[in-house]
């Protein structure tokens, strides 16, 4: 179909609209709109032809019209379109020009009225600001609201999972103690024990299991619990410069609030309540007292230093039980007090002076060495570096950072310092061993160490304070005199953590193997052992059957 819309004659179009009233709306419309091929009714048809008749005439009748009008006629026409083109260009330019004053105006209008309304506009985006900062004061104290409402739950939901914890551990006790594991076995409960600990106790899992083959369940948690409260404060009373009654007077008059320690000393005071800081009296800082824990006192006790003797403190630093030990000999005869760490050491100096110490020499080697550099000593203190693990209460990130590694490593320097401390010492001279740990590796098998490898015996220490030494731990076997060793716990004694054995020299010099495979019966049976042991009886077992059978055959 073509694009180009038909052209019809005047007449045509008349005789269109004629017909066009007789038809529908819609047909007339197609009609003026498109091609008449689109026609369909027989009457539209006819008409059509009569159109094209009329058409046809008109075209004759037109064509002649145009003949005798000529070219001119033609050129006329042209001018006057192009007359008419300039006035409608003039009147579009005046248009134009109205049109744009007008614009002006109305923008010079629009200018006014935003200027007035600019002042408006301003507040209203002022108080929008001001809306929008509240918004957000609001929404920012709602936020803070809700974070410390969630973390009120949170420390109340922590502290039901604590409880929850503690009921099952206690559950976990008890069944353990009546032994009716039900469809758990003992060790599943006690794993879960241990487990439950950690997470209560902070402690890590290393540490805890240490513990666990150490002591039973109930007594452990009281462990645990007493290495979570603190001890009481303790001092001991400096007799070279003043003496317990006096010193607790003055004491009570600056507002201290004090007991004595316990018959077994008379130097030690108790300090429930001060209105003054106990480290910084101008007694404390004029010597007359040390701060120091009771269950310090013990080896110092335990070790009786007699005046003029020649004592060794062989890990001394910062001095709390050399200055006792000079105290009980009245500074009389001399202390090497001997200490690896120069650090430590700028405290002892400090202490002995301000204590008013004057029979102590101050050396700094290795104590491994130390037999190298002097002997013969009356007597010996190695007070051993160690763990800690008594004094959890003032320590507490012993509880996540030490492990059976350190133990180890600890008990390894600890026997080698302990055979070092017995070769110092003159034959029949005594020997104090102590540590502030609870732990076996560092106490009851350093001393069978030095049973095991020197001329020495364990001797009572003449003092009741402490629970015996163990006799046996684990897999491992003690010399039946170790219950003389001292054990002080937290839970029992509410003292820091301590253990404090005695030895007596015999003799100088290391035990030989031979003497020491017959003098020292196995006393470290490990289960490789126990277990051959077993075998090799259930043999002999069988022989002697196989044997007594032959016998009654024959
Ligand atoms: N007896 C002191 C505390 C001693 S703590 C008092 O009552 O105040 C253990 C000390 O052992 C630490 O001062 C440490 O520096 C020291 N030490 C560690 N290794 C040593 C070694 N190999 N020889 C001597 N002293 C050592």
């Amino acid at each position: 179909m073509s694009n180009k819309k038909p052209q019809f004659s005047k007449k045509t179009l008349q005789l269109a609209q004629k017909y066009a009233k007789q038809l529908s709306q819609k047909d007339v419309i197609e009609l003026k709109s498109d091609d008449d091929n689109d026609i369909k009714s027989d009457d539209e048809e006819l008409n059509i032809k009569d159109d094209q008749n009329e058409q046809n005439s008109g075209q004759q009748e037109d064509e002649q019209f145009e003949e005798q009008q000529g070219e001119d006629e033609e050129n006329n026409v042209d001018e006057e379109d192009e007359n008419d083109e300039d006035q409608d260009d003039e009147q579009n330019e005046e248009d134009d020009e109205q049109n744009g004053d007008q614009e002006e105006e109305n923008q010079d209008e629009q200018e006014i009225v935003e200027q007035k309304e600019e002042p408006k506009k301003q507040k209203k985006i002022k108080i929008q600001q001001q809306v929008e900062e509240e918004q957000e004061q609001e929404d920012e104290q709602n936020e803070l609201e809700s974070y410390q409402e969630e973390e009120q739950q949170n420390d109340q939901l922590f502290e039901t999972d604590l409880n929850a914890i503690m009921n099952r551990i206690n559950k976990i006790i008890e069944i353990l103690k009546q032994k009716e594991y039900g469809k758990f076995s003992r060790e599943e409960l006690l794993n879960e024990l241990k487990k439950h600990l950690c997470t209560y106790y902070g402690y890590n899992s290393d540490l805890m299991s240490h513990f666990t083959s150490m002591f039973k369940p109930a007594e452990l948690v009281a462990f645990l619990d007493a290495n979570d409260a603190p001890r009481p404060i303790t001092i001991r009373v400096n007799t070279l410069r003043t003496r317990r009654k006096e010193l607790a007077q003055t004491l009570v008059q600056r507002g201290v609030n004090l007991d004595s320690v316990g018959d077994w000393t008379k130097v030690g005071l108790v300090i429930y309540e001060s209105k003054v800081p106990i480290g910084a009296t101008p007694e404390y800082l004029s010597g007359h007292y040390m701060l120091q824990s009771a269950s310090s006192f013990l080896p110092v006790l335990a070790l009786a230093p007699q005046m003029n003797e020649r004592i060794l403190d062989m890990a001394a630093a910062p001095g709390g039980k050399t200055t006792y030990i000079a105290q009980l000999m009245k500074n009389s005869g001399v202390i090497f007090a001997n200490d690896t760490s120069k650090d430590r050491e700028k405290a002892l100096f400090y202490n002995l002076q301000r204590m008013g110490v004057t029979n102590c020499i101050v050396t700094n080697y290795d104590g491994r060495k130390f037999p190298k550099v002097m002997k013969n000593f009356d007597r010996v203190l190695l007070d051993a570096p160690c763990t800690g693990l008594g004094i959890i209460s003032k320590d507490p990130s012993i509880k996540a950072q030490k492990q059976m590694r350190d133990i180890l490593k600890h008990s390894h320097l600890q026997k080698e310092l302990i055979l070092s401390a017995i070769d110092c010492c003159k034959k029949g001279g005594i020997i104090v061993y102590s540590t502030c740990s609870v732990s076996v590796h560092e106490n009851e098998v350093v001393l069978q160490y030095a049973l095991n490898n020197r001329h020495v015996k364990l001797i009572d220490t003449g003092l009741e304070v402490g629970n015996p030494g163990l006799l046996k731990f684990d897999d491992k076997k003690f010399h039946p005199s170790m219950n003389l060793a001292r054990r002080i716990y937290p839970h029992v004694h509410n003292m820091d953590g301590f253990f404090y054995a005695k030895l007596k020299k015999i003799n100088h010099g290391p035990i030989k193997e031979e003497v020491k495979s017959e003098v020292q019966k196995p006393v470290v049976m490990t289960k490789k052992m126990k277990k051959k042991e077993k075998q090799m009886e259930k043999l002999r077992l069988g022989e002697a059957r196989k044997q007594q059978q032959q016998q009654q055959q024959q």
